[in-house]
């Protein structure tokens, strides 16, 4: 059986005004897997991330979604939109439309221009209304459809952003830092539908984390950033406290948060 390789990243560079902030980043992500990117503040995970779905163009090096080019040395290819269209983003802070509501959020998918969006919301279909509500019944949140989405709480907005993930179909969920804002019970919701998701829909989800608690309760697989290089890539359970030591030096104490090993 060979196994489909989701995200290549080859030789990937980039600095901000002659400041390096990924350095060399090779790997490749297989299609089903749950990998987590951990690292402390400023060490380029949200900037790993962003080159993912070409938000961000490198300086130098490939991405490859599905086999297929997304950037090489900071060009986009042609087929972008349809590779990030398989591709679904859950940000650390919530980025719902508040003015719309939480099922008019699912439908819009990532568009943000809310002009156009108004346009377009009687143009869906019944049937894409109904999948918007089965995907909000599958993250739990079904009798918020029609609420505003500011009136909903930061994990119920991740949940939302869940569901619009399912709607677009997306293969792929890359997902910055989605808990940094939320309680542990909230976290631990999120966490759990990713997990779900995952393993049950097959997608692969590549989350970015800086609370290791977090990242061994739920993933197999762990990158470690260090000022945007891989300093390890290997089976979570190799990475442990020692080994954290080694990379991180004192800033270990920003991964290993005392005080909040209770997100079960
Ligand atoms: P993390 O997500 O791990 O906290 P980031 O990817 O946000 O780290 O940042 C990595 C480095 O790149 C940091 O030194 C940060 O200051 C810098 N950086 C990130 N985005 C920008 C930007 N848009 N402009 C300038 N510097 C940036
Ligand atoms: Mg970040």
């Amino acid at each position: 059986m060979t196994t489909t390789v989701a995200i290549e990243v080859t030789d990937l560079s980039k600095s901000f005004k002659s400041k390096p902030a990924l350095k060399n980043i090779f790997c490749t992500i297989k299609q089903g897997e749950m990998v987590a990117v951990v690292g402390a503040s400023g060490s380029g995970k949200s900037t790993l991330l962003r080159h993912l779905n070409g938000l961000l163009s490198g300086d130098s090096g490939r991405v490859a979604i599905f086999g297929t080019a997304l950037q090489t040395d900071g060009r986009n290819h042609s087929k972008i939109r349809s590779l990030r269209s398989q591709m679904g983003c859950i940000f650390q802070q919530f980025n719902l439309v508040n003015r719309l509501s939480v099922i008019e959020n699912v439908l819009i998918g990532n568009l943000s221009r809310l002009s156009l969006v108004r346009s377009i919301l009687h143009l869906f279909t019944k049937q894409e209304k109904l999948q918007a509500l089965a995907a909000l019944e599958r993250v739990g949140i079904l009798e918020q459809a029609y609420k505003r989405a500011s009136m909903l709480s930061g994990g119920q907005q991740q949940r939302v952003a869940i569901a619009r993930c399912l709607v677009q179909g997306a293969k792929i969920i890359l997902a910055d830092e989605p808990i940094a804002s939320l309680d542990p019970e909230s976290s631990r919701k999120v966490m759990e539908l990713l997990v779900e998701l995952n393993r049950e829909n097959g997608i692969t989800v590549v989350t970015s984390l800086h609370q290791i608690q977090v990242v061994r309760n739920y993933f197999n697989r762990t990158i470690a950033l260090r000022t945007g290089k891989v300093m390890f890539d290997g089976a979570t359970l190799e990475l442990n406290n020692a080994k954290l030591q080694e990379i991180y030096g004192a800033a270990t104490d920003e991964l290993v948060m005392r005080g909040h090993s209770d997100i079960a």
